[in-house]
């Protein structure tokens, strides 16, 4: 209903807004299209536990390489599909590769995505059992991730979702906190397992004390909680002292590893592992 009254409008607009449009338009028909082509993969990203600099756990992220436009970020292709509904489908997808991928790794586990479009949709829970089932993968081997938007709009049946999720063993985590909605209160809804503090807090630990003070009284609330609580987007060994010195339990970022494919996974665990000795 959006796009029938939006095609009148942007013609008040500038060329570039109707352009924007269009492009975008174009890109919701390719995105039907994309999981029957095959056009998507995962990546894995590592993450740390900050005390024994002891890899825990890999975070699935989604790539979609467009046959004509190349690599299109899931910061641009998640709305799209979240509005249309083909998260549904993508996102079981992802959880099931997901599993799939991580039952040949040790003893870590995969972290993957949910839309609280997902949440929305019925047969969630099936879904994820029949996922773990089917990989064979062990429940406390999947920590799911979810933002607060999923909680935002009928979060008694999202948190109803969240305690059954959790029942089966998985764990469950507060991603991107800190911008958007926060609420505390949320915290009190639902025992989160661990609290991602947004990158956008860590980027700027060097220029703003604001940042400091955030990231520090996160950590301390998670300490409090007995929550674990990782700092995301860590780049540099400054930013690695910062989040240490404040209390964070863990970190995800370049500093450790960019998002790397399935194939290089045992890669990368060998080269994290000798990290840690030597350290
Ligand atoms: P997110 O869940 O918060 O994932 C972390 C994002 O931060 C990833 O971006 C990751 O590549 C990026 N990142 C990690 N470390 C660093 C760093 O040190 N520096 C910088 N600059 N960036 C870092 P990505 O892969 O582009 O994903 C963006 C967002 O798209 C994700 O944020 C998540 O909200 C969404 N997303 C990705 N895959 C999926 C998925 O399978 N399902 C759903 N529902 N959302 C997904
Ligand atoms: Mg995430
Ligand atoms: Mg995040
Ligand atoms: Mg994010």
């Amino acid at each position: 209903q959006a796009k029938a009254k939006g095609r009148g409008a942007y013609q008040l607009f500038e060329p570039e807004m109707e352009e924007e449009a269009r492009s975008r338009h174009a890109l919701e028909q390719d995105l039907r299209g994309a999981l029957e082509a095959r056009e998507f993969h995962l990546v894995f990203q590592p993450q740390m536990r900050l005390d024994s600099s002891e890899l825990t756990g890999f975070e699935a992220l989604l790539r979609w390489k467009h046959p004509s436009r190349g690599f299109i970020s899931p910061a641009e292709f998640i709305p799209i599909a979240e509005e249309n509904g083909l998260i549904v489908p993508i996102g079981e997808w992802v959880l099931r590769s997901a599993c799939a991928t991580a039952v040949s790794w040790p003893d870590v586990t995969v972290a993957v995505n949910l839309s609280p479009v997902q949440f929305r949709s019925r047969g969630l829970v099936a879904m994820v059992t029949s996922a773990l089932a089917e990989a064979g993968l062990p429940p406390r081997r999947l920590e799911l991730e979810v933002t607060e938007t999923a909680l935002l709009d009928d979060s008694e049946a999202t948190i109803e979702i969240l305690h059954q999720l959790r029942a089966l063993g998985i764990r469950v985590s507060l991603d991107d906190f800190g911008v958007g909605y926060s609420s505390l209160s949320y915290l009190r809804k639902f025992p989160f397992d661990r609290i991602k503090i947004d990158r956008s807090f860590v980027g700027t630990l060097g220029e703003s004390p604001e940042s400091v003070a955030i990231v520090r009284t996160i950590a301390s609330l998670g300490s409090v909680l007995g929550v674990e609580t990782t700092a995301e987007g860590v780049e540099t060994e400054e930013q690695l002292d910062f989040v240490r010195e404040c209390g964070c339990t863990a970190v995800q970022g370049y500093y450790f590893g960019k998002p790397c494919l399935a194939s290089e996974v045992s890669r990368t665990i060998e080269t994290l592992t000798t990290i840690r000795r030597v350290a």
